[in-house]
């Protein structure tokens, strides 16, 4: 048997367990991700505690060195072995209508709510070989059809594997509410994402953004006001329209 990876595999009701799974050989469209770091997003948490579920790795917010890279791989995402990469959740296809008009986010074969069987990073289940598809893992397959960014050597890997929901935050508010210099802008929860789009906002030049959450969200509307949220409103103590 060739070398092994250990990874955190959800087995469902907020099980985990650690286990060893078979690198992939030979590897000359796809390569191997040795991760540094991954994200936690709330759909892995929603995931995490869903029962039954067939064993997954979980984590699509993965950042890391690439390991092993195939010679036809390298050629197209253009990178070498030793490269710092981080890694977008989804796995399109490269050749349908929504691939090729830019949106391949949309694209069917990677969203599983549209089709069954799509894949994409951190949901789908170690039984579709070779079973490293998420990132609490040693190791993660970048499948052929990876979308990979590189990432510069002097950022903090916790803070890279933060790319995924700020750049949500960059796309929902300065490219689709299209938020510009003095705009108010009001985001509804402090989760990474809304975290995200205060970021984006700010960066945008925003005048005044206004964040909201619950009682339990404190510590999170805390960090809001730390980042630069100019308002924070609890709507289990006051109203948010007023
Ligand atoms: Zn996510
Ligand atoms: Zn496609």
């Amino acid at each position: 048997m060739g070398e092994l990876s250990l990874a955190a595999v959800a087995v469902g009701g907020k099980r985990v367990e650690l286990q060893e799974f078979p690198l992939p050989e030979p590897l000359d469209t796809g390569g191997l991700l040795r991760v540094e770091a991954c994200g936690v997003c709330g759909s892995d948490i929603k995931k995490y505690g869903a029962s039954p579920m067939l064993p997954t790795i979980l984590g699509h917010e993965s950042v890391g060195r690439i390991a092993r890279v195939g010679e036809t791989a390298a050629r197209r995402w253009g990178v070498s072995e030793g490269d710092r990469v981080l890694l977008e959740e989804y796995l399109p296809c490269g050749h349908c209508v929504d691939c090729r008009s830019g949106e391949f986010r949309s694209c069917n074969q990677t969203d599983n709510h549209l089709q069954s069987g799509a894949i994409r990073y951190g949901s789908t289940p170690v039984e579709v070989p070779p079973a490293l598809w998420g990132g609490y893992s040693e190791y993660q397959y970048l499948h052929p059809s990876s979308v990979i960014h590189r990432v510069p050597d002097g950022v903090p890997a916790e803070q890279a594997a933060f790319a995924l929901p700020l750049s949500n935050g960059i796309q929902w508010t300065q490219l689709d509410a299209g938020v510009r210099m003095g705009d108010v802008v009001v985001i509804l929860g402090p989760g990474q994402q809304g975290i995200g789009c205060l970021i984006a906002s700010k960066a945008a030049g925003a005048g005044r953004v206004i964040v909201s959450g619950l009682s339990r969200d404190r510590a999170r509307l805390e960090l809001a006001r730390e980042l630069g949220a100019d308002r924070v409103v609890d709507v289990d103590v006051e109203s948010l329209v007023e």
